[in-house]
């Protein structure tokens, strides 16, 4: 039984409703999916006074790299096993669940009994004994988009996950490379209705590594919610000028804050739940 696309199972044509999965009281695919976070955990103090931000907005899912791949071997790799700990540790403080990445086979181990998604990174999207193994690991994957790759490539990526054993993928839309410098890539906002066209599984926004600077994450978050994006993964430090990564395109603790009204009121419009008033009243008794 073929279809007239090279991707078969991720495809609309194999599948006409729309996939969802519930992760920590979320139903993917359905609701606002919000992930929010530092670039890498760095620190107790970093991750706990992040995580409780996160809760008293009503954010659900905690972001932070543990094993960071990075463009120089000089950079901070991350804190490794020490920050899978701090982030779980903080994230069963917070009633939040954990998104990390994994970057080889050898790691997934590890990775599944700390993070509750795995992102898999740009630069590993066609890592495919990594696709392949993530196939059979058990947990949902946030499979962001090769910074070179079309759409048809990352939805083959998917393809390899989900004919592995695997449905409960994430796509995520990150940008990729252009002649533009002015933006650290080109956020392609026509892939999130088109992927929606093609196929069923939900699609969220990257708009931190999408753009590279923090004063126009906002914006486009709310450009990637209009074009029918099932969620965002943003970055967020509560000291973004001290950040051992990513600092420039992350937002203040206040930033992420003004915008949740906006996603909320978006998410509204949308038939897309997210509780952000919920969140105010419950902090307003604490
Ligand atoms: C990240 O989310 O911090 C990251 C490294 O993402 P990407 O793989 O999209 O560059
Ligand atoms: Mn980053």
């Amino acid at each position: 039984m073929g279809t007239r696309k090279p991707y078969q199972l991720v495809s609309r044509e194999w599948k006409q409703e729309d996939t969802t999965f519930v992760v920590n009281g979320v139903t993917i695919g359905k609701d606002l999916m919000m992930i929010a976070g530092p670039c890498a955990v760095e620190n107790r103090e970093q991750i706990f006074t992040i995580s409780e931000f996160l809760a008293k907005k009503n954010i659900k899912f905690l972001r932070g790299g543990a094993y960071k791949p990075r463009t120089s071997p000089y950079s901070f790799q991350g804190l490794k096993t020490e920050g899978l700990e701090l982030l779980r540790e903080a994230a069963d403080k917070y009633g939040l669940a954990v998104v990390s990445e994994i970057m080889s086979t050898d790691k997934i181990e590890e990775l599944v009994t700390y993070a509750d998604i795995l992102q898999v990174g740009t630069r590993n999207m066609q890592n495919y004994p990594l696709l392949k193994a993530l196939g059979k690991c058990g947990k949902p994957v946030l499979l962001k988009r090769g910074m070179g790759s079309t759409i048809e490539e990352w939805l083959l990526a998917a393809e390899y996950i989900v004919s592995g054993g695997n449905e409960r993928v994430i796509l995520c839309e990150r940008g990729i490379r252009t002649f533009e410098t002015a933006t650290r890539n080109t956020i392609d906002i026509a892939a999130i209705p088109l992927i929606k066209h093609l196929s069923h599984l939900p699609i969220i926004s990257d708009p931190s590594q999408g753009t590279g600077i923090r004063d126009i994450v906002s914006p486009v978050s709310n450009a990637a919610i209009a074009a029918g994006a099932d969620g965002l993964i943003i970055e967020v430090h509560n000291q973004p000028n001290e950040a051992l990564s990513d600092g420039d395109q992350s937002l203040y603790l206040d930033q992420l804050g003004d915008l949740l009204p906006q996603l909320s009121a978006q998410a509204k419009l949308r038939n897309k739940r997210f509780d952000f008033e919920t969140a105010i009243l419950i902090s307003s008794l604490s």
